[in-house]
């Protein structure tokens, strides 16, 4: 299977992410972790990207469409692949459609986790990250409103798109999400 995983920071994605990997075994393309362990293992991408991650806005397009190219030609995800956190921006979609147009692999489903933004800013407030201080969280929320929130009209128009409600229990809500995934195993 071929899924991209959709929600606002906060909403829990990271969470249902794992349950999905855990019971379907796609391999898992998270950007936040790809850039996070770049940052952290200082190389030149890693070092770029922090400047923008620090203040919760998104890196460049081109720098996170390559970083995404590459992961795509390993092993790994011949099998299928649950892209979290990419793509962000229509720019992104369009380079990712091109990218599985020309292998021949199209998507079998856009799941969007939704969560009303109140709640979204209580539940950050609670969290440790560095990216968690209140106007970071500020910034990555107006990113997600203004940048990523157009990505759902793209994909409802391609017929893809599924919306699950993110507020309730992480069991009640992996059952949601199973309902839909089922059907693509
Ligand atoms: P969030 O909890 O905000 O969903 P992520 O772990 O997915 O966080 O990403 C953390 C940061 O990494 C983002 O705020 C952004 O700076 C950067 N980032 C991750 N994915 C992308 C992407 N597809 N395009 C641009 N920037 C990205």
């Amino acid at each position: 299977m071929r899924i991209i995983f959709i929600g606002p920071p906060g909403a829990g994605k990271g969470t249902q992410a794992e349950k999905i990997i855990a019971k379907y075994k796609p391999a898992h393309l998270s950007t936040g972790d790809m850039l996070r362990a770049a940052r952290d293992a200082k190389t030149p991408i890693g070092l770029e990207a922090d400047k923008y991650m620090s203040g919760g806005q998104l890196v460049p397009d081109d720098v996170i469409i390559g970083i995404i190219s590459e992961r795509l030609q390993a092993p790994d995800c011949q099998v299928g692949y649950l892209l979290d956190g990419f793509p962000r921006t229509i720019a992104q979609a369009e380079a990712l459609d091109k990218m599985l147009a020309e292998k021949g692999t199209p998507l079998d489903v856009v799941l969007e986790l939704r969560v009303p933004d109140e709640e979204l800013f209580k539940r950050l407030a609670g969290r440790g990250r560095a990216d968690d201080k209140p106007e970071v969280i500020r910034e990555r929320l107006v990113a997600y409103n203004k940048q990523t929130s157009p990505l759902l009209d793209y994909y409802n128009k391609q017929g893809l798109l599924k919306t699950i409600d993110g507020l309730g229990s992480v069991d009640e809500i992996f059952v949601r999400v199973e309902k839909i995934l089922d059907q693509y195993n």
